[in-house]
């Protein structure tokens, strides 16, 4: 789309990055709502845009005379605008076939209809003139779970609400490696779980047809010199072992890691240790490709390959970590350093 002067993006672009030139980094409303400057920014101009088109529309229907108004429908709207899409509304209120526009579509609040981020427009409606633009089932079908990801089924709108939480989390990202990078700080694991998050969202995009909606992702001040750094040191910093899983190279390891991720590093006793961590980023369970060092546990498999379990009491402090033979799923995952 384009506003003639300039596209709605670089508009956007460029009030984004003038406010965080000044140091704003995110807007809190008076409902205490609060917004990343990116978000508040797309928000404004878009509703903003909306919003006059709307008023010029008024302004029309005005000279016109016309007092029923039909809303325009899409798939993928939300809930509370999908009730009011696509039907005839009464301006004045007087009409008895047609409810009421404001009360009905929440016309004028931000909320409602052309309010933030609504694309619902609408048009003026001469009864007895005009056909109606939607039929009953062309509205119905706008609600159907017609797209499938992960064996599930899912309305438009609510696999845009799942691609809109991966661009969340995309953008979460992104400021997260700023800050560290900005305070000299290891970037290595937000890298690594930026790169995870950018594959879920192509995965999701490819499983589902959905488009993708690169400005969305974007950040301010993360342009192409960071995603490549971020790219690079990815690439440097990670591997993945025989079954395909994602693992991090780290050069200390740690209790702590990537949730449900895998860190691995060299022993200094020779021979590599894999870290385990669960759904909360605490270490679960290690495997090591031998002995390292350790007398004991030099009997385990070939060449003293084993696994560690982690055991936690309850106030989560670890009180042990028990060795074991490796089970022939660990065996294979783990294929390529045994
Ligand atoms: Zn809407
Ligand atoms: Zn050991």
């Amino acid at each position: 789309m384009n506003t003639g002067a300039f596209s709605y993006q670089q508009a956007i672009r460029r009030a984004i990055l003038d406010l965080a030139q000044n140091g704003l980094h995110s807007v809190v409303y008076p409902s205490g709502h609060k917004d990343t400057i990116e978000v508040a920014v797309r928000r404004a101009v878009l509703t903003g845009v909306n919003q006059t088109a709307a008023k010029l529309q008024l302004a029309r229907m005005d000279e016109l005379g016309c007092d029923l108004v039909e809303t325009t429908a899409h798939a993928g709207a939300r809930p509370s605008h999908a009730v009011w899409q696509g039907r005839i509304f009464s301006r004045s209120g007087t009409s008895r076939k047609y409810p009421d526009f404001a009360t009905s579509t929440g016309y004028g609040t931000g909320a409602g209809l052309c309010g933030w981020n609504c694309r619902h427009n609408f048009y003026p409606y001469f009864e007895g003139l005009n056909k109606r633009a939607y039929t009953g089932q062309q509205l119905k079908d706008f609600e159907k779970k017609e797209i499938s990801y992960k064996g599930k089924d899912y309305t438009r709108y609510e696999a845009s609400q799942i691609q809109r939480e991966m661009e969340r989390r995309i953008r979460k990202s992104k400021r997260e490696y700023l800050a560290l990078d900005a305070a000299g700080l290891d970037t290595s694991q937000t890298a690594a779980t930026l790169a995870k998050r950018r594959q879920a969202l192509k995965d999701f995009l490819k499983e589902t047809g959905l488009r993708q909606d690169n400005f969305r992702e974007q950040v301010a001040g993360f342009g192409k010199s960071a995603a490549a750094k971020a790219r690079a040191e990815f690439k440097s910093r990670t591997l993945t072992n025989a079954s395909g899983k994602l693992i991090i190279i780290v050069q200390k390891s740690n209790i702590k890691g990537p949730p449900n991720g895998i860190t691995q590093k060299n022993n200094a006793k020779g021979g590599i240790d894999r870290n385990y961590y669960g759904f909360d980023g605490k270490q679960i369970k290690q495997i090591s490709n031998n002995d390292h060092g350790h007398k004991a546990e030099s009997h385990f498999g070939k060449h003293g390959e084993h696994a560690h379990d982690y055991i936690y009491d309850e106030k989560g402090n670890l009180t042990g970590r028990p060795s074991r033979n490796l089970t022939g799923a660990e065996r294979e995952e783990n294929l390529d350093i045994l």
